[in-house]
């Protein structure tokens, strides 16, 4: 197993982790429903992309429907 030859300063950590910082995404705002969603995905809101519904989107599954 590799072993570290000698110490990493606290310095030395903090330098590596100064680029460890994650980036905020990019939201659009859904042209059908208004709703903020990711660009080039489909609304998870409305289930529209570029103006057209390509997924439906169902609002309430009942489960207990299936059951019996
Ligand atoms: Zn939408």
């Amino acid at each position: 197993m590799a072993v570290p030859k000698s110490k990493i300063t606290r310095s030395r950590r903090g330098q590596r982790r100064s680029h460890d910082a994650l980036t905020a995404g990019n939201p659009n705002e859904c042209a059908n429903c208004g709703e903020l969603k990711r660009t080039h995905h489909v609304c998870p809101a409305c289930g529209h992309y570029a103006d057209r519904e390509v997924v439906s989107v169902v609002d309430d599954i009942d489960l207990d429907d299936d059951a019996a």
